[in-house]
């Protein structure tokens, strides 16, 4: 899932909160949940196309544990609408990344990925090779060279 398309999805779950409690701040706070997890991809890209190595996926910032955890904070302390804003927001970013990034059932769970020891085949088994696209596609300009940056440096090296 590219970053437009996780922008687009908290925000539209941001703007139906926004309308559901009168509460502005909703808004810009189901963006940053739906879209800053995705931070977490600067570790496993470093593995992969700075030190070539495809044999773990991290993905540390993405898990259900991550959103079941806000929602039990929301229903047992902090009934505000900024707390739903951040859980509903990283339901966007999660919930997209489950349903469309082609992962097993665990994937996206922080304790499946580390009860199979963050093995990127055991974890994304159809993952390509060029990966990176989704972001490129989030990269407004400069994507012709920042493609050809990743292609030169994207055979996976799995041992
Ligand atoms: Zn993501």
């Amino acid at each position: 899932v590219t970053g437009p398309q996780h922008l687009l999805a908290s925000g539209a779950a941001g703007v139906v909160l926004w309308v559901a409690t009168g509460e502005p701040i909703t808004l810009p706070v189901a963006i940053a949940a739906g879209v800053l997890p995705d931070v977490d991809h600067v570790l496993d890209y470093y593995n992969r196309y700075i030190r070539r190595d495809w044999r773990r996926i991290y993905l540390i910032l993405h898990g259900w544990e991550y959103f079941a955890a806000m929602v039990a904070l929301y229903l047992a302390a902090f009934r505000e609408p900024w707390v739903l804003a951040v859980a509903l927001g990283y339901l966007t970013q999660i919930g997209g990344d489950q349903l469309h990034n082609g992962g097993r059932w665990f994937s996206y769970f922080l304790t499946g990925r580390a009860l199979a020891r963050f093995r990127s085949p055991v974890i994304l088994p159809n993952e390509k090779p060029d990966s990176y696209e989704a972001f490129v596609q989030s990269i407004p300009f400069g994507r012709g060279p920042v493609r050809r940056w990743f292609a030169a440096r994207s055979t996976p090296r799995f041992r």
